[in-house]
């Protein structure tokens, strides 16, 4: 038979945080070996559990929830999306104006289809979640990357960003707080990059899923709530906040100048009707996260284990001689940075398989999350500290004697 070939349109499309070195995790386990895996921000496994009263009320309507719902979602769902983001500071939020997805990563891949032409541009942090990128090219725009400044606390640079706008930009995704830095951005600062936004007419596409991870008394601020005079997205969801990744619930939000996005909300509706609707019983999920006590506050303090974890792991790998690595603000990962002059690395990923295959622990390589060095990994920061610590500790061994020249 000829052998079937995969489309072009998969050119430029990858998802590396599950790709080859995942892969040969599994295949050592099937073998028998225990891996260590901090690839995936996945809280779940990690004995993370879902508040018992989200669950309670996901059983409580199954029964009535076996058919299929508005292609937008469950209107409870949407009207309590709608008050959390004029809670925050977004007035006129409006149950029409939400999609709820199956997860954020749906909603990411059908906002951008609705939006790009062949060859539009979109500006893409560097590094990024990698969704980002393969969705644009899967959509057939083009990723243009822009460097987020680890000098700078990772903030996005400015001047990178206005140097890579072209005639055919036509958006600008801010990810905030950040995967996989840990940078959370303030509302000065988002006031800058929304000037840019403004200059040269971008749609601004703000993915803030991890809104309610924070520490250190960081504040988060919604990009939507500081313009409304511009077309904002904001994504949401309740994998990372309410530890319920598998549920596969996320939204998106629309504000500030609908009008002129009139068309665009009509592409964007025959693609959410062509999907038909997200999974039902977990859309129930949502009122009841959103408006009733939010335990992940107590997660991300002293003595919680978000920030205890957060707080061990890095203050353990950057006592690796040679690793430096910003404190995070927001998320659940370190990006730590390793120093090429002390370590002979010249390819990433082949320096995390050699760590697995050595000491049997995953982590990702930077260039996953598109970083254009072969001097970054990113650590996961969910297992308990004993984890991280052997983890850690593994790594630091492992560095002294690896060389790949
Ligand atoms: N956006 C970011 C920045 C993420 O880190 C993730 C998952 O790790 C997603 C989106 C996807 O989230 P969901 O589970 O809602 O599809």
């Amino acid at each position: 038979m000829k052998a079937v070939e995969r489309s072009n349109k998969l050119d430029g499309v990858c998802y590396d945080i599950r790709g080859p070195v995942a892969r040969e995790a599994k295949r050592m386990e099937e073998e028998g070996h225990r891996i260590l895996k901090l690839n995936i921000g996945n809280p779940a496994p990690f004995g993370f559990e879902a508040p018992d009263e989200i669950l309670k009320h996901v059983i409580h309507n199954l029964p009535t929830a076996q058919g299929y719902s508005d292609s937008q979602g469950i209107y409870p769902a949407r009207v309590a999306v709608a008050q959390y983001y004029q809670q925050r500071g977004i007035l006129g939020a409006d149950a029409d104006d939400v999609y709820i997805g199956n997860g954020v990563s749906e909603l990411i891949l059908m906002s951008l289809q609705a939006l790009l032409n062949n060859g539009d541009e979109v500006l893409v942090p560097m590094p990024d979640y990698p969704l980002w990128t393969a969705a644009v090219n899967l959509a057939g725009g083009k990723a243009v990357h822009y460097l987020c400044d680890e000098q700078q606390d990772w903030l996005p640079a400015l001047d990178d960003i206005k140097a890579k706008i072209s005639k055919k930009t036509r958006a600008l995704v801010l990810i905030n707080p950040n995967n996989p830095t840990g940078a959370v951005y303030s509302a000065d600062f988002l006031r800058q990059l929304l000037q840019i936004a403004r200059e040269h007419k971008l749609v601004v596409l703000s993915d803030e899923i991890y809104d309610k991870v924070l520490y250190d008394g960081t504040e988060h601020v919604s990009t939507a709530a500081l313009a409304d005079d511009l077309v904002m997205l904001t994504f949401g969801g309740l994998s990372k906040n309410y530890r319920i990744a598998g549920f596969r619930i996320g939204w998106l939000f629309i504000s500030g100048a609908k009008q002129a996005a009139r068309q665009y909300i009509e592409g964007l509706n025959i693609l959410a009707s062509m999907r038909l609707c997200a999974n039902v019983p977990c859309q129930h999920a949502v009122q009841t996260a959103l408006g009733g006590y939010q335990s992940i506050n107590e997660l991300v303090v002293p003595g919680g284990r978000l920030y205890d974890q957060m707080d061990l792991a890095h203050k353990l790998v950057t006592e690796i001689d040679g690793i430096s690595c910003m404190r995070p603000k927001g998320a659940m990962y370190l990006f730590p940075k390793i120093d090429l002059k002390k370590y002979r690395i010249q390819d990433d990923e082949l320096f995390v398989l050699d760590f697995l295959r050595q000491h049997k622990v995953l982590l990702v390589h930077g260039r996953a999350f598109n970083w254009p060095e072969p001097d970054h990994f990113r650590i996961v920061t969910l297992p308990h500290k004993e984890q991280l610590t052997q983890a850690i500790s593994r790594l630091g061994q492992f560095l002294q004697s690896y060389s790949q020249y």
